[in-house]
Parts: C-alpha cells; structure tokens; sequence
C-alpha cells in the first residue's frame, strides 16, 4: 500500500529530552494510519531518544540528518551510516540544501553518501533543489537532473528502488515562501521522468515536497498526485503545528 510520508527535519533543535517530550506529544495526538509514515529526523543526539518514545508505534520511523561515507575511523564529529543504524535510525538524508550550501557538501560526496546509507542498510532519502538564481536563469531541470545523476545515478535497479527524493528548493527553504503546488507538480514530473528513465514506468520512489511547509498549505501541496510526502523543518518543531500538517494533509498524498 501506498504512504505519504510525513518527514521532520528538526536540524539543530531539541536535544534527547525535548525530543522524547515532543514524540510523545505528538504520537498521543495522532493515531497510526497503515498509509501514513512518520518520520523523525532529529540531531544525531537525540537519536535514540526518538526511537525510544516511539517504541510500539509502526507508523513511526527515525532517520539521520547527516552521515559520512566512511564506515569509521578518524573523522571528529561525523557520523557514519553504521553508528547512525546502531543508534536506532533506519533512514539518512543526504544532500540537504544546508549540507550543501553551508558546509560545502558536493554532489560527488552525495553518492558516496547515498551508497553508505544503503550499505549500512538505511534508506537513503536524497535532497535535490535549485537556487533562486537557478530558477530565475530556467535552469532547475537541469539542476535536479545534475543532482540525481551525481545522488544515485550509478545505482542499480535494486539499489535506486529503496532511494526516496525531496524536492526542496533552496529558496523556499526556511523562508517562508513554498512553491506553488502547480510548480511542486511540475518539478515532481521532471524527478519522476528521471526515475522512469532508469526504472521504467513501475519506478517506486516516493518523492516528497519540502520548503516552508506550514498548515496552512500542506493539503493543497499534497492534494498534487505527484507529491508522495512532505518534508518539513521549522513547523515540525512544535507538536501543535506539525499534527496540524499531519491531520490536515491526511489521506490526500501517496506514492503510486
Ligand atoms: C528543511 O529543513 O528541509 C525545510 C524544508 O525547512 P522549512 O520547512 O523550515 O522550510
């Protein structure tokens, strides 16, 4: 069956006790849906205390912001995929637009990247998306194409089937601005031709929208049958605005 996803980035907020709060004030408010995913992305640090809240709670998954490609070794202050899994994730983002723009994370790095996660045994949900400038020059086909290629071009079928995209353009990221659905829908189609490009019409990755997702436009974005998922970080902070994202949206997405 198919799921929307439902995805929190919380980036560097919430350490292990205001993340156990927060699960817990979210999964009392939300009852499990087979067709719904939740999916936390909290600091490497409050890991495990996520898995823990959500214990029991099949509709609940817990990934890694960040991971390095490397399986271990002298590497001060990353994490690699295999410390991410024993930690109780079981996802990793990869090439999140502030990976990439403020730590200088490049598209090669993002393959390794990727091929770790899937390594290590954690679906990798890859993050694709133009700047404004990008946008402006009518370029950001071109851009997300470059960015699959680099993420998950040399993957086999195999591989590529377990890869989830976001969609996250970079200046809707943050600032208050989303892409119209219209535009979300158009982008989705170009990610969605590149995967059919590999896999062939049956292609089963989900593709999720992310950038300013608030309450108030969730549905509408969702209610586009290209968009599979949501990826959400400033209003999955709080539990009150993100059961609102997850209760409104609800039953109106899905991959297939
Ligand atoms: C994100 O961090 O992936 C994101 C989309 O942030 P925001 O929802 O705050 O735009």
């Amino acid at each position: 069956m198919s799921r929307t996803i439902f995805a929190a980035n919380w980036k560097m907020h919430h350490g292990p006790a205001a993340a156990r709060e927060l699960v817990r004030a979210v999964l009392s408010r939300t009852t499990p849906q087979e067709d719904r995913l939740l999916l936390f992305f909290p600091p490497a640090v409050s890991l495990t205390a996520v898995v823990e809240a959500s214990r029991g709670r099949d509709d609940v998954a817990v990934g890694a912001q960040s991971i390095h490609w490397e399986p271990k070794g002298a590497f001060t202050g990353e994490t690699s995929a295999g410390l991410a899994k024993d930690a109780g994730a079981r996802w990793a983002l990869v090439g999140h637009s502030e990976r990439r723009h403020k730590f200088g994370e490049t598209d090669a790095e993002t393959g390794l990247k990727v091929a770790a996660a899937l390594a290590a045994g954690l679906a990798p949900m890859l993050c694709v998306g133009e700047t404004l400038a990008e946008r402006q020059a009518g370029q950001m086909e071109a851009v997300v194409r470059r960015q699959l290629d680099a993420g998950v071009g040399e993957l086999d079928a195999s591989a590529l089937s377990a890869v989830a995209i976001a969609y996250e353009p970079v200046w809707a990221i943050g600032t208050g601005v989303n892409a119209t659905p219209e535009d979300a829908a158009a982008m989705h189609r170009a990610i969605r031709a590149w995967l059919r490009g590999r896999l062939g019409a049956a292609a089963p990755n989900p593709v999720l929208y992310g950038g300013s997702v608030s309450p108030g436009n969730a549905a509408s974005l969702l209610a586009e049958r290209e968009v599979d998922g949501v990826l959400v970080g400033g209003a999955s902070l709080a539990a009150e605005s993100w059961v609102a994202i997850v209760e409104t949206a609800c039953g109106v997405g899905g991959v297939g």
